[in-house]
């Protein structure tokens, strides 16, 4: 009796992530050259632009407070009021330097794209620069320094 050999066939799917800029709206946002010896950017726009999700996902971590002190110069708070989401596709975005913090956004929040985390400032070690957002994305599976208040290179600010 001949033995039948099952054919597997890959089952396609297909998973689609909206991305938006996190300044909004985008025509206020302002790039300048020069930048981090990491991956990270500079948004500048005026104190109070909106700062978005750039794409679905969940609040990771949140400063409410700006606990800079230029005096003691603690990197560790140098982000001033910030904000970091994963998104569902595995990336981690945080921006720093927010002069508020919408209501509801607190860690495990579910947040959709183009959802309001907080208005740029100049909090943290920013508050001598022209407002902007410090943003960082890496790798969420990466990262597991996640726990912690922020990544080194989110830490080393402005
Ligand atoms: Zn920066």
């Amino acid at each position: 009796m001949p033995i039948e050999t099952p054919t597997l066939t890959p089952t396609e799917t297909t998973v689609s992530y909206t991305y938006i800029l996190p300044i909004q709206p985008s025509k206020l946002a302002g790039f300048a050259e020069g930048g981090h010896p990491y991956p990270a950017t500079d948004l500048f726009a005026p104190v109070g632009t909106k700062f978005v999700a750039v794409t679905n996902g969940v609040v990771d971590f949140v400063s409410y407070e700006d606990k800079w002190d230029p005096s003691v110069n603690d990197m560790s708070v140098a982000c001033g009021l910030c904000v970091a989401i994963i998104g569902d596709d595995g990336v981690r975005n945080y921006g720093s330097h927010l002069s508020a913090i919408a209501s509801g956004i607190k860690p495990r929040a579910r947040v959709e794209a183009e959802q309001l985390p907080g208005l740029v400032g100049n909090t943290g070690n920013a508050r001598t620069t022209l407002p902007h957002v410090h943003a960082v994305r890496s790798q969420h599976a990466n990262n597991d320094n996640s726990h912690l208040k922020c990544a080194s290179q989110e830490c080393n600010i402005t």
